[in-house]
């Protein structure tokens, strides 16, 4: 048997061991030191804005960590796109709120503008005001962000980008996980970079970062002894692994490039395959990383499904992963309220993500490319 063809594997940049051995080296093996430190001035760098971060131990704490920030409490409502993996929605459970989801937008896939006014429209009419938006950049895509940010701003609610699967991504130039009021980040193991497991919190100001900070390091009050005034977390990033993170931010840009090229790879490969669309910018306002080249087959032109591809994928041991099931439709959320049209769903229905590592190699594209020459659409 060939050996595994992974989905997104971790690829070290070859700094990494450097920043950890200098924590241990110094003994400086904490979720404090000069690693998060760096870590978070690279992260701040790379996005520009006059952007903040802190680094925490994942992405679900991070947004866990915006919305309390925001004031989200028990019986409030957040709007959150429905197409995302389930860690975009559930820290709105942790607190005690609901969840309202949003379809996507056909071409985008992301959060669809006219479905997002509808659903505030209908929930302010006939219940409450929402009291966030949750945007995801789904699998890099950035999100249609002039049309969100109008409608955020029109009706006075706060935006949170989940970013977990777009660094490096971009709209009309601008970063993603730059445009809300907090934005989330994700370095998990299969992430475009990775602390093996960690994320960060982008903040707007000092307060806000700090707040952060404060939150994550188990509230502590200014005192000579443990004294508390509110709830705190144990969600700050370990030393070791923002030493890991600081080898990766040096070779992002190479990631991105990587990531991109492998799309480039797969759009010529289906270039001839009518049935297949894979998925890509609409337009050069946006710019996608590609953190996962995904593509849909069109189920009216072919009785092969998305599950047949990806079983002659397995059979030659390539890793490939449905795209991910709505929000509204998982079984934890199925009492909150959707608005859509069942945009994501036809996605899930059609769709699949191919193998997107940076580290893959010409003899993994061979493969892949001969899995797809062999097969009968
Ligand atoms: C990975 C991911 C997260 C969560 O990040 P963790 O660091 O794994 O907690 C959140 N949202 C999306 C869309 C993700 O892909």
């Amino acid at each position: 048997m060939d050996s595994k063809i992974w989905l997104s594997s971790p690829h070290m940049g070859g700094g990494e061991m450097k920043y950890i051995q200098e924590a241990f080296d110094q003994n400086w093996v904490a979720p404090l030191g000069k690693n998060v430190d760096e870590f978070e001035i690279a992260i701040e760098n790379f996005l520009g804005e006059n952007k903040l971060a802190a680094a925490l131990s994942s992405g679900t704490a991070a947004l866990h960590l915006a919305l309390i920030q925001l004031g989200i409490g028990y019986g409030d409502e957040v709007i959150c796109q429905s197409f995302t993996f389930s860690a975009s929605a559930n820290p709105i459970k942790y607190l005690g709120a609901t969840p309202v989801f949003v379809d996507s937008d056909k071409t985008n896939w992301n959060m669809s503008p006219e479905f997002l006014e509808k659903a505030i429209q209908d929930r302010i009419k006939n219940y409450k005001k929402p009291k966030a938006i949750i945007v995801v950049h789904l699998y890099g895509m950035p999100a249609m962000m002039d049309e969100i940010l109008e409608i955020c701003n029109r009706y006075e609610i706060p935006l949170v980008e989940d970013s977990a699967e777009s660094l490096g991504s971009s709209y009309k130039g601008q970063n993603c996980g730059t445009f809300g009021e907090f934005a989330l980040l994700s370095f998990n193991g299969n992430k475009i970079i990775t602390t093996s497991g960690g994320g960060a919190l982008v903040t707007n100001t000092k307060e806000q970062k700090i707040k952060t900070i404060f939150l994550s390091t188990q509230a502590r009050d200014q005192a000579p002894h443990y004294q508390h005034s509110e709830v705190g977390y144990n969600y700050r990033l370990s030393n070791i692994c923002a030493g890991i993170g600081r080898g990766q931010m040096e070779v992002l840009k190479d990631r991105v490039a990587q990531r991109r090229a492998n799309h480039d790879f797969y759009k010529e490969l289906f270039s001839d395959i009518a049935v297949v669309d894979v998925f890509t910018e609409s337009s050069s306002d946006f710019y996608s990383n590609h953190w996962l080249t995904s593509a849909t087959i069109n189920k009216d032109f072919t009785s092969k499904t998305n599950h047949d591809l990806m079983s002659a994928f397995a059979e030659k041991n390539i890793e490939t992963r449905p795209l991910w099931k709505p929000m509204h439709l998982q079984p934890v959320f199925k009492d909150c309220p959707y608005y859509g049209e069942n945009v994501a769903e036809e996605l899930f229905n059609q769709g699949l993500c191919l193998p997107s590592g940076s580290n893959l190699t010409n003899d993994d594209k061979k493969r892949i490319y001969d899995v797809i020459n062999n097969f009968k659409f």
